[in-house]
């Protein structure tokens, strides 16, 4: 225990300094028993971090899942995953469907709103949709894209209609529990840089096999990508897949992970999420959460608002409950 406290220690202090953790550090971190007094330090010194970085404010954002598809990538961790058989026909919203949704989750209050879709979803029609959404909200709300891989003139269109940033990762597993090559989605990345358009991103999604190494490798690849946000997020199983045997992680594990990276990640990154939105993760530094409605690839429910998507007034709950107050306005972490 005194070993580890002193080395934890030591980190914390070389965060604190504004010097960046390396791979080193990362792993090390990344095997530590979180039951333990290191564990604690830890967990404190990224609260503390974040607390300060957001000004004492957390965010939430809403994510609106325009379709639902088998899709043929089949990342083993998803829901809309052809493979795992979850979903068997294609549905999407129309426009004003997607208009009405995005003003009504405009309405509860989010500071950003992601309109998501699945990887063979047409892009042509996500930007289109984008634009129109766009007219119909207010100018200062954000407006974010979760979508497929693109390239610089994907970025330079998605920037044109409206979108002021993308959430975009590269998965743990990523090549392995899916097909996606990790180089597309550094490509995916430059694309968005190219086109101003900022960039969030997560360590995700955690399952109890993913080793110290690979946490620090993608906790590294989100870092050099210089996103306005990190985090961690576990993967929720979906039941009958093969991912399922791993289980998953525990929310106290999780709340450990989101530390780690919230320090990996210096200072000048304001945001650093967990999902799903959870107590102990608000307080060991995540400050930044997703409401979800629509379709959810973590969710065998066609209209996750009805399973396991959370609405504004429920994430702005749990923060309270880990003393966050949340911004009022348009995201700062995105602005
Ligand atoms: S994560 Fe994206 S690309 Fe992979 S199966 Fe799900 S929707 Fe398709």
């Amino acid at each position: 225990m005194t070993e580890s406290i002193f080395k934890v220690r030591d980190l914390v202090k070389k965060a604190a300094a504004g010097e960046l953790l390396d791979r080193e550090d990362l792993e090390y971190l990344f095997r530590l028993d979180h039951h333990s007094p290191a564990g604690g330090l830890l967990m404190g010194a990224a609260d503390e971090l974040s607390r300060s970085a957001g000004g004492g404010r957390a965010e939430i954002h809403t994510q609106i899942g325009l379709n639902l598809a088998p899709c043929p990538r089949n990342c083993r961790f998803c829901a809309f995953a052809a493979v795992n058989g979850v979903f068997r026909e294609k549905s999407e919203l129309s426009p004003e469907e997607a208009v009405e949704m995005a003003r009504r989750a405009e309405a509860e209050g989010p500071n950003a709103v992601f309109l998501m879709a699945t990887a063979d979803y047409s892009f042509g029609r996500f930007v289109e949709i984008g634009r129109e959404i766009r007219s119909r909200l207010k100018p200062e709300t954000v407006l974010i894209a979760n979508v497929g891989d693109f390239d610089e003139q994907g970025g330079r269109r998605l920037k044109e209609a409206g979108f002021a940033g993308i959430y975009h990762a590269v998965r743990l597993g990523e090549g392995r529990d899916t097909p996606i090559p990790p180089e597309k989605r550094l490509a995916t990345f430059r694309a968005a840089r190219e086109a101003d358009l900022r960039l969030g991103t997560c360590v995700e999604p955690v399952g109890p096999e993913h080793t110290a190494e690979e946490l620090a490798e993608k906790t590294l690849i989100g870092r050099e990508a210089r996103p306005c946000y990190s985090g961690a997020a576990r993967r929720i199983s979906i039941p009958g897949t093969s991912l399922e045997n791993h289980g998953m992680v525990s929310e106290s594990r999780m709340a450990y992970l989101v530390a780690v990276v919230r320090l990996a990640m210096g200072p000048e990154v304001i945001g650093n999420c967990t999902h799903e939105p959870n107590v102990p993760g608000a307080a060991a530094g995540a400050n930044l959460f997703w409401a979800e409605v629509g379709s959810n690839p973590r969710d065998t429910s066609a209209e996750t608002s009805k399973g396991r998507g959370l609405g504004v007034e429920a994430c702005r709950k749990i923060l309270e409950e880990a003393d966050y107050r949340v911004l009022d306005g348009p995201s700062k972490i995105y602005g």
